[in-house]
């Protein structure tokens, strides 16, 4: 059994919880569960190493980054296949990808950097914008990039002096413990602790007093709560929550040429994914011939368990999305809905569900209303590009959108028009560490990604000083 990590060591708890193997259902772990007492442990550690942390330099907390992502390098086959059996995503694919792009995040996160900034300096004085840390950061992961987010959230987090407290999924704690494991041989005691537990766990970090901020990537109604939750000491927050990403296909479109790329971002992760593409609005002049071809390469993809070389999508994650995947598919066929490909569970053990694509269906269905966080993309008909846009817009969740066609400027002027944080013109879901990602609408609260999510962990402090 692993630990829990707090204070740079490792602490045994009373009680435990399965960690299942999304493969089998059957359980093949037990995780420590964090108690109260450990929780406020936890805290006042990392309260008691924040100020040694902010006054080093930010080049040695870089290096300390830099460290790990070497360490995890080293380690990262290891660390691929604890999280393919957790998390469900193939190892060779999926899992050493997660892996690598947490190492390649680490790396880029500790080249940014934020200057003070001097806002005046003439003869009636010198006024300068300086950002110091906020303290203590709660980070509250999801199950589907357990290692990923946790490194989205901890770095910048780290970078500017802050101290920080990981809470990852009940569903997933593994592999974050065990990166935390490794991070607690480079970093000073106390900055970086993780605590398992269920979401009451995740509960008393978010209404601690010894917590300045919380960063929580998952649901929305998980994000609401949170947010109330935090407002005993007007904690900061950046919140990134669902979506229900939409893609506009114009007229003009290459079907041959964006349908590979579609399929890609709608179904990788087996479509767990915040900002996956989950509502395919088709122009009807190409809408069958692009569903079918997406149906193709449905058909002769691999869904199976993460660790058979042959599997290219694993499977949903947990029981409750594993239901509610089904619920969505079954609701879709009772109101019309056609499935070209899939729409039924797989026969076996496991959480398996095949990749989808649902014809026939349109807005007002839930399939289309509600965020699948599956392999489910229904393939809506749409005649009219402006009502292709408002049906789009019309969902409470905003954290992206695409356009896709072969006229990129066009395209664009549609895509300005989305309502949401990030558009893409014949991509979707691309994300680079140095450029800022976060929701519009319900989709969230803050960036994330380059120095504006870096300035999320900062609180402003203005300097002003008379002329000499
Ligand atoms: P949740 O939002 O419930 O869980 C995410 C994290 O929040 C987990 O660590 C969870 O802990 C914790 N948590 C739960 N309740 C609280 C609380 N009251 N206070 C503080 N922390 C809390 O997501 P689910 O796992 O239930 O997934 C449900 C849906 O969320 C999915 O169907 C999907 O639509 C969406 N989702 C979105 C993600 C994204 O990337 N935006 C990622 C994952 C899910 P614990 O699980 O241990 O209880």
């Amino acid at each position: 059994m692993r630990a829990l990590i707090i204070d740079g060591d490792k602490v045994e708890s009373p009680v435990a919880f399965d960690v299942i193997d999304p493969a089998t259902g059957a359980a093949f772990a037990s995780c420590p569960q964090a108690t109260p007492a450990l929780v406020d442990r936890a805290v006042a550690a990392a309260a008691r190493a924040q100020a040694g942390w902010a006054g080093l330099s930010v080049e040695e907390r870089a290096r300390c980054l830099e460290e790990l992502a070497e360490a995890m390098e080293r380690k990262a086959p290891s660390l691929a296949a604890l999280l393919s059996r957790e998390q469900g995503k193939p190892t060779h694919v999926g899992a050493a990808g997660e892996i690598a792009g947490s190492v390649k995040w680490l790396r880029e996160t500790a080249k940014l950097r934020l200057p003070v900034e001097t806002l005046q300096d003439d003869p009636s004085g010198r006024i300068e914008l300086h950002r110091k840390p906020l303290g203590v950061v709660a980070s509250i992961t999801p199950w589907n990039f357990p290692v990923m987010i946790a490194v989205w959230h901890f770095a910048p987090a780290l970078l500017t002096g802050n101290t920080v407290i990981i809470k990852p999924s009940s569903f997933t704690p593994l592999t974050t413990l065990r990166v935390a494991e490794i991070a607690a041989d480079i970093f000073p005691r106390g900055v970086l602790n993780v605590v398992a537990g269920d979401g009451g766990i995740g509960g008393l970090l978010t209404s601690h007093s010894g917590v300045s901020k919380v960063v929580f990537t998952g649901s929305t109604p998980t994000g609401r709560k949170i947010m109330a939750a935090a407002s005993g000491n007007l904690k900061r927050l950046t919140l990134e929550l669902g979506g229900n990403d939409a893609g506009i296909v114009l007229e003009d479109a290459d079907v041959d040429a964006i349908a590979p790329k579609i399929f890609q971002k709608a179904f990788g992760n087996s479509g767990q994914i915040c900002a996956a593409l989950k509502r395919l609005y088709i122009h009807e002049s190409i809408h069958d011939r692009l569903a079918e071809r997406l149906a193709e390469m449905a058909r002769s993809a691999v869904v199976g368990p993460g660790d058979d070389q042959k599997s290219q999508f694993g499977p949903l994650q947990n029981k409750a999305q594993f239901d509610f995947v089904c619920e969505l598919a079954d609701d879709a066929r009772a109101r019309g809905g056609r499935f070209l490909v899939g729409g039924e569970p797989m026969a076996g053990p496991g959480y398996f569900f095949p990749l989808s694509v649902a014809v026939d269906v349109s807005d007002g269905m839930r399939i289309v209303d509600e965020e699948q966080f599956g392999p489910l993309l229904p393939a809506i008909k749409f005649a009219d590009e402006e009502d292709a846009l408002a049906r789009a817009n019309a969902n409470p969740n905003g954290l992206g959108g695409s356009v896709w066609s072969s006229n990129i400027e066009g395209a664009a002027a549609l895509a300005r028009r989305l309502e949401c944080g990030t558009t893409w013109v014949n991509d979707h879901s691309t994300v680079s560490p140095t450029i800022p990602f976060g929701g519009a609408k319900q989709s969230g609260v803050g960036v994330e990604f380059g120095v504006e999510g870096l300035r999320e962990f900062t609180q402003v402090q203005v300097l002003r000083t008379p002329a000499a």
